[in-house]
């Protein structure tokens, strides 16, 4: 990564922990472009966005935005609308999931309290045949919510798993962990900003890393997503399963709502799983800056979209 794209993505990620700008971006909505990455604000709008998938040979996961919450009142809030967003995928026959952010349940705040909610939503979600994915925030979270995953597991809840990020060093050992325990998992670069001391900070290193972890677990064929926008990694899972002999059904590709739409389609096309991560609710700010950091572009998008309106 050359100097000026570190030092934009440094300022970009700094943004996303700011609660000045959060307060900000509530009182305008998702005026700001950020309608382009989320699908709206409220479960209808989610629910709207993910039938229109499905009819397009898309499968989903439905995120609940909401994370790093500052009250166990928030927690139990969260607890809520995820009960009411699983019972409105099951109603509606959405071919789908749900993805949830372990600080959005207040794990920064009370460890007790956040499993018992998460495992609530676990339960409910296994009772009505769902699936829930722990998604994986940054390094603070790491250890917490991989053993959180752990412990639902063994306590006979199959299906829930977590994400690798193949930024971190510690990634290749996780991964031989959970895959010994048959965990379900997406692996993905990472999106957050980590120190060097625990994280590869350049590009090349990240994807070899990538590339590796994606091998070992096709070869475990415990079930793995592949969530990328990347075609050289795309193409390398593809390839990789074809030669190996690794059955389809044992890896999904995912996209995140609004990026690569041809892509995401094309593959679905082909005759592979593709699921769409698609986040809404009102808390869309520091989703939606992580995706600006990602890539300088879209900032000149965005500001193009607020100019021309
Ligand atoms: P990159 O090398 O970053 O991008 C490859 C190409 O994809 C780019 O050249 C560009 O054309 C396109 N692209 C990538 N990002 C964007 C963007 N924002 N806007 C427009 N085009 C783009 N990270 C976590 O840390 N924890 C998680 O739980 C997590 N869950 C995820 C779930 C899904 C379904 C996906 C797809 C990603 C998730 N991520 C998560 C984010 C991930 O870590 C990366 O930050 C993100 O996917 C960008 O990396 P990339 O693999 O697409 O490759």
């Amino acid at each position: 990564m050359d100097f000026g794209t570190r030092l934009f993505r440094t300022a970009l990620l700094g943004l996303a922990g700011n609660r000045a700008a959060r307060a900000l971006s509530q009182k305008y909505g998702l005026k700001l472009g950020a309608s382009r990455f989320v699908a709206g604000e409220t479960m209808d709008d989610a629910i709207a966005q993910a039938k229109r998938l499905n009819a397009a040979g898309i499968t989903v996961t439905l995120d609940y935005l909401g994370e790093s919450i500052g009250s166990m009142e928030e927690a139990a809030e969260s607890e809520q609308a995820y009960h009411a967003l699983l019972a409105s995928i099951h109603r509606e026959g959405i071919q789908g999931n749900v993805s949830l952010k372990p600080t959005q349940f207040g794990l920064a705040i009370d460890r007790d309290g956040c499993r018992s909610g998460i495992r609530s939503v676990v339960k409910e979600a296994a009772r009505l045949g769902l699936f829930v994915r722990l998604d994986m925030e940054d390094s603070p979270w790491t250890e917490a919510t991989i053993n959180l995953v752990r412990e639902l597991h063994a306590e006979g809840c199959c299906n829930v798993g977590t994400v690798i990020q193949a930024y971190l060093y510690r990634s290749e050992l996780d991964i031989h962990q959970l895959t010994a325990e048959g965990i379900n998992l997406r692996l993905v670069k990472g999106a957050y900003k980590e120190p060097r001391k625990l994280a590869f900070d350049s590009k090349r290193v990240v994807d070899a890393n990538f590339r590796r972890l994606i091998a070992a677990r096709l070869d475990s064929r415990v079930y793995t997503a592949i969530a990328t926008h990347d075609e050289a990694i795309i193409r390398y899972t593809k390839s990789y399963a074809r030669t190996r002999g690794i059955p389809r059904t044992a890896f999904e590709f995912q996209m995140l709502y609004g990026i690569r739409t041809p892509l995401q389609l094309a593959l679905a096309k082909e005759g592979y799983t593709v699921r769409s991560y698609v986040p809404f609710g009102r808390s869309w700010y520091p989703y939606f800056v992580r995706r600006l950091a990602e890539r300088p572009a879209n900032l000149t998008f965005i500001m193009r979209s607020i100019f021309t309106r």
